[in-house]
């Protein structure tokens, strides 16, 4: 028989008021993998939806008060999420602010990635356009530096808004953003990614419009649309010559023979080494035991490790709480 602690039943108890205190953005034992474009994982203990930066901070400080793990997710486009689900609580980023000044425009990070770029061409303003059809939020674009066809979101950062695990808030300038390869210094970071400030241009509005529809069309021939999926799982490599093009990780998986893999509900997609696909009740395990597999695949052939680009939230996983 299982006896609740003390500690097991004050956290109930408080779960349970905080979810009658705000029942409209906090539930509980809620699944998880409807907010993940894979498809796949358990529920989180609680989800709770940030619409400002003052909910942000109860919820931290209420995952702090109560020992509970906590992490933020966006449109949970680069995410496998465990088939337990997560032990903590979920802050879902919805806070979808957007304001313009001249060629500046302040974003919410919980906003869809491809609205923004729709809305700063409405607003007269180019430069995002190449980006067209990225799957996720604001956000989660910016903590990855999210990128295609030689272009990298970080080019239009200029500074963004984050919140610590204390509820303290702080901005951060490009430059301490230390943004490289589908990275930056938020990746590893216990922050909360509150709001972007992005520089953008008053180009080619005509030129730019038909970029954005030619890159929605070839992401439309490009990636699976009959099966979820996470994009690329692996990020590509590191260029031989410094300054030339990084070698893609598809090329490595392709020779390696990973086109003709699966394990249970993944497997590769046909069309694209580097894409695991969710092609029937895919479980967590089964992707990572693919992703695995391919990995071992490239090191044996090539012997070179693939690093995943997809990021696994593991059961005790998240990084905002500072005490547990
Ligand atoms: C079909 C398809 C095509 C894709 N094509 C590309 C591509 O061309 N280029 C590319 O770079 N990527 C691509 N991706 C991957 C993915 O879309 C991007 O990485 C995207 O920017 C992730 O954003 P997200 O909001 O979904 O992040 P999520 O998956 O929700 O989260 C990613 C990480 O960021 C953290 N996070 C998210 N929001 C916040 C926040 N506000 N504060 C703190 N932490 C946060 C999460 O904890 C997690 O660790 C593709 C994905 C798919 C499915």
């Amino acid at each position: 028989m299982h006896c609740e602690s003390h500690s097991d039943n004050s956290q109930t108890e408080a779960i349970a008021k905080l979810i009658s205190d705000y029942p409209e953005i906090v539930s509980a034992n809620a699944p998880l993998n409807e907010l993940t474009t894979f498809k796949i994982g358990g529920p989180a203990k609680l989800l709770a939806s940030v619409t400002n930066p003052d909910n942000a901070k109860m919820f931290l400080q209420f995952a702090n008060e109560h020992a509970l793990p906590a992490v933020c997710i966006g449109g949970g486009s680069n995410l496998i999420i465990d088939d337990k689900g997560f032990n903590g609580i979920v802050l879902k980023m919805d806070i979808d602010l957007f304001e313009v000044s001249g060629s500046t425009v302040t974003v919410g990070s919980g906003m869809v990635f491809d609205t923004l770029i729709a809305k700063t061409l409405d607003s007269g303003l180019t430069g995002l356009e190449f980006a067209s059809g990225i799957p996720g939020s604001c956000g989660g674009a910016v903590i990855g530096n999210a990128g295609c066809f030689g272009h990298e979101i970080s080019e239009f950062v200029k500074s963004v808004t984050v919140m610590n695990g204390l509820g303290e808030i702080q901005v951060i300038d490009k430059n301490g953003m230390q943004f490289s390869y589908r990275d930056s210094v938020l990746k590893n970071n216990p922050l909360v990614l509150l709001s972007i400030e992005l520089l953008l241009e008053e180009g080619d509005l005509e030129q730019a419009c038909q970029t954005r529809k030619d890159k929605i069309e070839l992401r439309r021939v490009k990636h699976p649309v009959e099966a979820p999926c996470a994009g690329s799982y692996f990020k590509n490599l590191e260029p031989e010559i410094p300054g030339e093009r990084r070698r893609a990780a598809g090329e490595l998986l392709d020779k390696a023979g990973a086109l003709e893999m699966s394990v249970g509900g993944a497997s590769v997609y046909r069309k694209h080494a580097n894409i695991i696909i969710n092609s029937g009740n895919a479980t967590c395990a089964d992707v990572l035991q693919l992703a695995d597999k391919m990995q071992q695949a490239v090191k044996d052939k090539f012997g070179v490790q693939l690093i995943p680009e997809v990021r696994h939230l593991e059961w005790n996983g998240g990084n905002l709480v500072i005490n547990s």
